[in-house]
């Protein structure tokens, strides 16, 4: 007889790349222990029946803005609970300096510890970072904070080029509190450096840089022109003043010279058909870069046809119907390979202003599993082994989280999230758990609602109830194959 410290049984386990496989799992400690047809309940110390429902490994959500707008440790735990609520179980937060986060400026080698320090017993989750680099002094920190930090994702915003634009940020702010150029030639030194750094650690994963692609010149050009004459529907005038074509000049840019230096890049947030296809074209024409086309849960469930409103600003913008659907197909052929969030925490009060001066970004993190199974699986016919992938076993090999994470296998981390793919409920703010005060989603019926969030063994979400406590989640330092021995 096996006894296990938590027997997941009778599940209908989402096994990323391989399927849908009936199966009960033992957990000891916080690892898988066995994976079997039949094991026995006797003896285990608890068992959950998972009888008619999916067992789908941990999400990772990995584009997340902790701490953007809100103090950081108190919107590390509000925001870990909501991802927490929604079957995550790691979250990869973005971080730079500059305004908003710490409002600081200065070398990581002063900032991490810091960051690392008010993330401590700040997270129900299990977190990590991706690090923007602003400075020359920055970029001469990337082998050490791969080496000695656990950070092998780096991230570079196109748009701060120019920064004084409206919707970037308020006039005259120094935004980023730095007096050098974060232009194309920055860019490409960059790039240049995280080239480097990858080499150096090709046995154990992939240092890549992550890019918000949006092109600024030409966002200052179509800005006026949509405010000179506006159209009234607040989102479809953000939209077209930030058309799809820009990001899909933005994303040739990246594409041209992530080439020329041989930097791994993964596209962010892509939202339209023509960023999607540019995406697709330099990744067809440059294979041995890999890149990785991104989705966030908004994009793929908001237009700007539904009246929702500057709440909903985001950049890039919530584009319209046609988009969704594209963006969707290319979910449906695994040309988008991970969907994420883009949680950014905001309150009604802090996003205050007219649509071109309010703060860009808000919450979704606890919706991944409700959207990608109602709109994916239920919609469209996205397979639940699928969604398995874009929320768990993709983010984990692109973000070198793999094998501790997104994977359903003896000696990973017993993560999981035990959902009813058909119970119904309503979006409201109680059932996201978040300390956000809107959400573009309220009021929406969505199916593939969490009963269970599993984190390394220990249950942290359980029928409705948040049972993890600030600090259950750990730091993970990656590539995981490099700073921990095991893998
Ligand atoms: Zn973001």
């Amino acid at each position: 007889m096996s006894a296990y410290d938590l027997l997941i049984k009778s599940g209908d386990v989402a096994i990323p790349h391989v399927g849908l496989r009936r199966a009960d799992i033992g957990i000891m400690g916080e690892r898988i222990a066995a994976i079997a047809e039949n094991i026995p309940p006797e003896g285990s110390s608890r068992v959950i029946d998972a009888t008619g429902k999916c067992v789908f490994p941990g999400a990772i959500d990995s584009h997340f803005h902790v701490g953007i707008y809100r103090p950081f440790r108190d919107d590390a735990i509000s925001e870990s609970t909501s991802a927490a609520s929604g079957g995550v179980t790691t979250i990869l937060s973005y971080f730079r300096t500059g305004r908003n986060y710490l409002d600081k400026t200065g070398p990581y080698g002063e900032i991490f510890p810091e960051l690392l320090g008010l993330s401590e017993r700040s997270f129900l989750t299990d977190y990590g970072f991706h690090l923007t680099m602003l400075t020359d002094e920055h970029l001469k920190e990337i082998e050490w904070l791969v080496r000695e930090c656990g950070i092998s994702t780096f991230k570079y915003y196109m748009f701060y080029k120019l920064l004084n634009l409206a919707g970037s940020a308020p006039e005259g702010s120094n935004y980023l509190m730095i007096d050098t150029p974060v232009d194309l030639g920055f860019l490409y030194k960059y790039m240049k450096e995280v080239s480097r750094v990858n080499a150096l650690f090709k046995d154990y994963g992939k240092i890549s840089l992550s890019i918000h692609c949006e092109n600024p010149e030409i966002i200052r050009a179509t800005n006026e022109e949509v405010q000179e004459n506006p159209s009234g529907n607040l989102l479809k005038d953000y939209s077209d003043a930030r058309p799809p074509w820009e990001e899909e000049l933005a994303i040739y840019e990246v594409g041209v010279m992530a080439n020329q230096v041989s930097c791994p890049v993964n596209l962010l947030h892509l939202s339209s058909q023509k960023a999607v296809d540019a995406g697709k074209d330099v990744a067809s024409r440059y294979p041995q870069l890999d890149f990785l086309l991104e989705g966030t849960l908004h994009h793929l469930s908001l237009s700007h046809d539904m009246d929702l409103g500057r709440m909903a600003k985001v950049n890039p913008p919530i584009r319209g119907k046609e988009d969704v659907e594209y963006l969707w197909k290319s979910v449906l052929d695994n040309t988008i390979k991970t969907v994420v969030s883009d949680h950014a925490c905001i309150t009604k009060e802090i996003k205050k202003g007219d649509l071109w001066t309010s703060l860009p970004g808000f919450g979704g993190t606890s919706l991944m599993f409700p959207i990608l199974i109602t709109e994916g699986y239920h919609k469209r016919g996205l397979a639940l082994q699928r969604i398995a992938e874009l929320s768990s076993g993709n983010p984990a090999r692109f973000h070198n989280l793999y094998p501790k994470k997104g994977a359903v296998m003896v000696g990973s981390d017993a993560d999981f999230a035990i959902v009813d793919v058909n119970e119904e409920k309503e979006v409201t703010l109680k059932n996201l758990y978040t300390a956000q005060d809107f959400s573009p989603e309220e009021g929406m019926k969505l199916k593939g609602w969490p009963l269970y969030t599993v984190l390394r063994g220990k249950v942290i979400f359980e029928k409705g109830k948040v049972v993890g406590q600030p600090g259950h989640g750990q730091f993970i330092k990656r590539p995981v194959k490099l700073h921990y021995s095991e893998y």
